[in-house]
């Protein structure tokens, strides 16, 4: 172990907490600072009201895959995992809607107008199974991926399917029609097609298998229960409202300029940024390498907006809907049906939208009125009962790309391949002069997770470690 230290994290979501959690476990003495009055930062529970019966609905993180271990790790150790559920995803209730260019269709009967749909789009020399199979995974990589990143991959995903054509996929072939494919069962028995395309079709078929995965979890009663009880943890003081304004590095000390209504300046022995680099690189910084200052100008982020609804009831169970996503299109990409956990008198959340990408930029630019009345009309598309009177409560919305603590919902790694995230993951990462320390998203093997965040930061203490001796 080395000596004691005292480290100063900034920013409070998972991987400052983290961090901090990790460094008191070594016997180091932790300060953290956060710019807003909350914590958990893209970790973000929203409650219609108050108390454990209130309808909830996650603006940021929602799901954990089952080969997170870093995140399921802290769960257990945060005595947290009675609380896991599974959490129903994209096409995983068949009785959910998917957008075709012929109107919303239950995802059961999907299969017929998706393969002519994707029969107009990409002609037809190929096998009929191969067809089917690009039907689908077209159809899942447009419910979560932005239209024009997708257009953006046409070429990959027929490089891609000429490699699956070459295949007998027909013991991938699921359901009672046997029209849909088991696409995990299939890349978990051929994993040389995902590296016979692009390194981003290889990344981005990565996502797919991971947003769609039947072993993804949610924690019941909000995942902001892992940063409440995370920072339960946490010996040392948090300090919210205090936002960093600059940083400059110098041999031996860092200063950080924080505001709380009045400026100070901490002259700090070791520091530990979880900033995102979206907001850092705005700040007034010194003593930074070129190449810091240069990976913190090309990494890219890309906003996100969810819009939750409290309705009066879970109207949607009427339906034939019992959890799961829909993928409306439209400005809308996907709808979510929470399980209804609470009070039912309470009414039910709905995550009406999730759009990512140039899809959320536009809602985002609206005025919120608009913003809702907008996602309203369009969702109503779909579910007609939600214009029976009083069904609709209210909304809620977090345009991540206009959030001042994160500048972006993510760091967007999908036009990379391999290499390339590593290579900026480890530039993002390497410490400054010994003193200035990084962790977060754009440090992470894998972003866009919480589970990136976790790795990121006990990455960071390693280094913390190894500095002084
Ligand atoms: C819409 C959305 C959906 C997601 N879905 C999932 C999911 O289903 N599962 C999953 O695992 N992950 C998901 N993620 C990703 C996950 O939430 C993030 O990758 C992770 O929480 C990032 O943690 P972080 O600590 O790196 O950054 P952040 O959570 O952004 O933390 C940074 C902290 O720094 C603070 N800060 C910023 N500027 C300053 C400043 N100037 N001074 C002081 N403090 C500052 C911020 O307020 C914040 O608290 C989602 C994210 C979003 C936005």
């Amino acid at each position: 172990m080395s000596p004691r230290k005292k480290v100063t994290v900034l920013g409070a979501g998972m991987a400052g907490l983290a961090a901090a959690y990790e460094l008191e476990q070594l016997g180091h003495q932790v300060e953290v600072i956060e710019a807003s009055e909350r914590l958990g930062g893209r970790v973000y529970t929203h409650r219609f009201g108050a108390g454990p019966d209130a309808p909830l609905v996650e603006l940021g993180a929602m799901r954990i895959p089952a080969n997170h271990r870093h995140t399921l790790d802290y769960i257990e150790k945060l005595g947290l995992s009675h609380k896991l559920r599974e959490f129903k995803t994209l096409f995983s209730d068949d009785g959910a809607y998917h957008r075709t260019r012929t109107g919303f269709v239950r995802v059961r009967e999907a299969a017929e107008v998706l393969v002519a749909d994707y029969q107009e789009l990409m002609g037809d020399d190929l096998k009929d199974e191969t067809v089917l199979f690009g039907a689908w995974i077209t159809a899942i990589g447009d419910a979560i991926a932005p239209g024009s990143f997708m257009a953006e991959l046409r070429p990959d995903f027929a490089a891609l399917l000429d490699a699956v054509d070459r295949i007998d996929i027909t013991p991938f072939l699921v359901g009672e029609a046997r029209d849909q494919i088991d696409l995990h069962a299939f890349f978990a028995a051929h994993p040389e097609v995902r590296n016979s395309g692009t390194g981003r079709i290889n990344h981005f078929i990565g996502d797919i298998l991971d947003e769609t995965s039947a072993g993804l979890r949610r924690l019941e009663g909000g995942m902001d229960q892992i940063v409440t009880a995370l920072a339960e943890q946490i010996n040392g003081p948090i300090r919210t409202s205090h936002e960093v304004r600059g940083i400059a590095v110098h041999d031996d000390h860092v200063a950080v300029t924080v505001s709380n209504g009045q400026t100070q300046v901490l002259h700090c022995d070791q520091v530990l940024s979880t900033i995102p680099f979206s907001v850092l690189r705005r700040l007034e910084l010194s003593g930074f390498s070129d190449d810091k200052l240069a990976v913190l100008g090309e990494v890219t982020h890309w906003p996100a907006t969810k819009i939750g609804f409290l309705c009066r009831d879970a109207f949607w169970e009427r339906d034939g809907i019992n959890g799961g996503a829909s993928y409306g299109g439209g400005h809308i990409r996907q709808t979510y049906y929470p399980a209804v956990e609470g009070d039912p008198a309470r009414g039910a959340a709905l995550l009406a939208s999730y759009t990512i990408g140039a899809d959320a930029a536009v809602l985002d630019d609206l005025p919120e009125e608009e913003r809702h009345a907008l996602v309203l009309d369009e969702v109503a598309g779909m579910h007609p009962e939600l214009l029976e009177p009083g069904m609709f409560v209210e909304a809620v919305s977090l345009p991540w790309g206009k959030y001042p603590w994160s500048a972006g919902a993510g760091v967007l790694r999908w036009n990379k391949d391999e290499a390339a995230c590593l290579e900026e993951r480890d530039r993002a990462a390497r410490p400054e002069r010994g003193r200035l320390f990084f962790a977060g998203e754009p440090c992470a093997t894998v972003t866009g997770w919480i589970d990136g965040a976790i790795e990121s930061a006990q990455r960071a203490v390693r280094f913390i470690e190894e500095s002084s001796r």
